[in-house]
């Protein structure tokens, strides 16, 4: 008998082989799953590697399939694909284009699944819930795919969503993982950090909330990662503007726009404290802060001169500040 995490496993790659299917063998789903990854410009041989599928507009189809297979009603509901309300099954994903999650080695973890009409109630983007197998937490979305570029090209990008990391590696950019939605955390930056020190931040050209990505990021620095942030002209996000240009203008849009992201949040400081003297000495804080993170001191003394520049402050009241915020870490 398979383990539970061996039977969750195995439901799910039952599910995901379930919705490639509908996605390529029945009408329903040609006519509405496969022509919407068609318009978003995917490309049959992308839509087989990435394994997107298609789950139907009915209340029970996976479920229904799933236990005539024999796969048991405890896993489906553990794995989230199933809801059970009393007497009553329901598919989590209905109606929606299916985006699975993959594991290092390939395994299927949960899904993210989209939805194709622009409902303002519903949510965009439903993802599996947190099981035995699936912890939001500790997967990036991609990563099965781009680990070996990852190491190739000692870089990572980081993107928002399944469609930024599907887009960039059609593209030909394939050193490319997504967080999926939730914030970041340590133990996915980790994962990274196994194949790379070099990571790039893409922001979607939309971001109001920017300033809080940007404080996700100090978390890198605490690692020890080099980071370069690059953003997209308004309305714009690395899916679409990848869509719009060719392998070549992307890499050269990628090479010309990514900044050192300490310099990047010094300049964006600097333009918000203006000439405003408070302001100033606290977004003078704020970057000293940054700085303390990187664990070289090497490093941290570069950085200081290059914001002693940008943020026009002398270098001697940022390394007093530095030095100042070292000692009470101790
Ligand atoms: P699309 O291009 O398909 O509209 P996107 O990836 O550009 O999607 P964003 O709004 O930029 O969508 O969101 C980035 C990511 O955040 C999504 O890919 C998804 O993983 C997650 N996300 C977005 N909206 C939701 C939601 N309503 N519920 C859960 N996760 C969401
Ligand atoms: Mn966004
Ligand atoms: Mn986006
Ligand atoms: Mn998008």
């Amino acid at each position: 008998k398979a383990s539970e995490k061996e039977s969750q496993f195995l439901v799910s790659e039952f599910a995901r082989d379930f919705f490639v299917d509908q996605l390529t063998n029945t009408t329903e789903g040609k006519k509405i799953g496969l022509s919407y990854f068609k318009e978003r410009g995917f490309t049959d041989e992308t839509i087989s590697l990435f394994q997107l599928g298609y789950s139907p507009d009915q209340w029970q189809a996976f479920t229904d399939e799933a236990l005539k297979k024999a796969y048991q009603l405890e896993f489906l509901e553990k794995t989230g694909l199933t809801i059970v309300k009393g007497e009553k099954k329901f598919d989590r994903f209905k109606g929606r284009v299916m985006f699975p999650i993959l594991s290092m080695s390939g395994r299927v973890l949960g899904f993210g699944g989209r939805i194709l009409k622009s409902d303002p109630k519903a949510a965009k983007y439903l993802n599996s819930p947190e099981s035995e197998i699936y912890h939001k937490s500790k997967v990036l979305y991609g990563l099965f795919h781009a680990k070996k570029y990852i190491a190739k090209e000692d870089n990572c990008y980081l993107v928002e969503g399944y469609t930024d990391v599907i887009q960039f590696f059609q593209t030909g950019v394939k050193n490319v993982v997504s967080s999926s939605g939730t914030a970041l955390t340590p133990d996915q930056i980790r994962l990274i950090n196994r194949l790379t020190n070099n990571i790039t931040v893409l922001f979607d050209g939309d971001e109001a909330g920017l300033r809080a990505s940007i404080r996700g990021i100090d978390m890198i620095l605490e690692q020890g990662m080099n980071v370069k942030v690059c953003t997209f002209p308004e309305g714009e996000d690395p899916d679409s503007f990848a869509k719009a240009n060719n392998e070549v203008e992307l890499k050269a849009y990628l090479d010309e726009n990514a900044t050192d992201f300490i310099q990047f949040k010094a300049s964006l400081l600097a333009k918000s404290a203006k000439n405003d003297p408070i302001r100033k000495a606290e977004v003078t804080r704020e970057i000293v802060n940054s700085i303390a993170l990187i664990p070289n001191e090497i490093q941290q003394e570069i950085y200081i001169k290059e914001c002693s520049r940008i943020m026009d402050v002398s270098e001697e009241v940022l390394f007093s500040a530095l030095a100042q915020m070292l000692a009470k870490k101790q």
